[in-house]
């Protein structure tokens, strides 16, 4: 069956969690059970949105498929690896070579160009400063924002410095993308071109995980998880919605159709 020619491994589970639990010790022995058994598996160039009530376990779940924490209980295989009972640098070294991370605030460093923004995570790797520009450069390209590579985030929109996170997340070549609440702070239009460009990483083979507490969010992946009190409640794949942005609305801007 798996006739694609590049795939060296299996094409078809990318990750997996059994029976995943997680429990926080806050000390005097109180535990907090913030994940009580979870089970699944993610397909390589899925989208699936995590949904769920504040406090029901999406963002301890995130954590986990990002190899920020351990399991308490129970294994997580990435990539047919059993991840774990890794130690904290073995993490680091799983999570540098295959996760991207987006968060709801951007986090970008604000006296600094989108374009060394998005060299940063390279910087780290010890990347030398010519192949930092350009992977920067075709990164920023990506999410099309070649041009305000040289902007401040100050100086640009929320939906762009989102796009300028998402560049830097991308510049490592990540097989997965994971965002937490990632329009959480952008207006409804703006959400929608974010989710345009999920889906178009997606299509590029890039895994993409999210949580939203939207609806209408959750309507451009092509499946849903929905968690209930660390649990996962339900679990379907769907068609997913075209994200197509609509006109501009002219909630902060006077005049009409003014785009920029
Ligand atoms: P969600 O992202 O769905 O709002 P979380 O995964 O953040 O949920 O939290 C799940 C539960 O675990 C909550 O009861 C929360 O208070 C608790 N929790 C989350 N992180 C920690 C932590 N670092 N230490 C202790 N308890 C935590
Ligand atoms: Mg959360």
């Amino acid at each position: 069956m798996a006739t694609g020619q590049h795939c060296v491994e299996s094409p078809s589970v990318l990750l997996r969690l059994e029976g995943v639990e997680k429990v926080y010790a806050l000390g005097d022995g109180v535990e907090v059970r913030a994940l009580r058994g979870v089970s699944m598996e993610v397909r390589a160039g899925e989208f699936v949105a995590v949904m769920g009530a504040s406090g029901s376990g999406k963002s301890t779940l995130m954590n986990l498929l990002g190899c920020l924490d351990r399991p308490t209980a129970g294994t997580y295989q990435l990539e047919g690896r059993d991840v774990s009972g890794l130690s904290r640098n073995e993490l680091a070294e799983v999570r540098n070579r295959t996760m991207g991370f987006v968060f709801q605030s951007f986090n970008l460093l604000s006296r600094t160009s989108a374009k060394e923004n998005v060299e940063l995570p390279l910087l780290y790797a010890g990347i030398a400063t010519k192949e930092r520009r350009e992977r920067a450069r075709a990164a920023l390209e990506r999410v099309g924002l070649a041009d305000r590579a040289n902007h401040h985030p100050n100086q640009l929109s929320g939906g762009q410095q989102q796009r300028v996170a998402i560049a830097r997340a991308l510049v490592n070549n990540p097989r997965i993308l994971l965002a937490d609440e990632p329009t959480g702070n952008l207006d409804s239009r703006t959400s929608v071109e974010i989710m345009a460009l999920f889906q178009d990483l997606g299509r590029s083979g890039i895994t993409v995980l999210l949580v939203t507490h939207e609806a209408d969010i959750a309507a451009f992946a092509t499946r849903v998880v929905m968690m209930r009190d660390g649990r996962v409640v339900d679990d379907r794949t769907q068609l997913p919605l075209a994200a197509v942005p609509g006109p501009v609305q002219n909630d902060d801007a006077a005049g009409t159709g003014g785009a920029q």
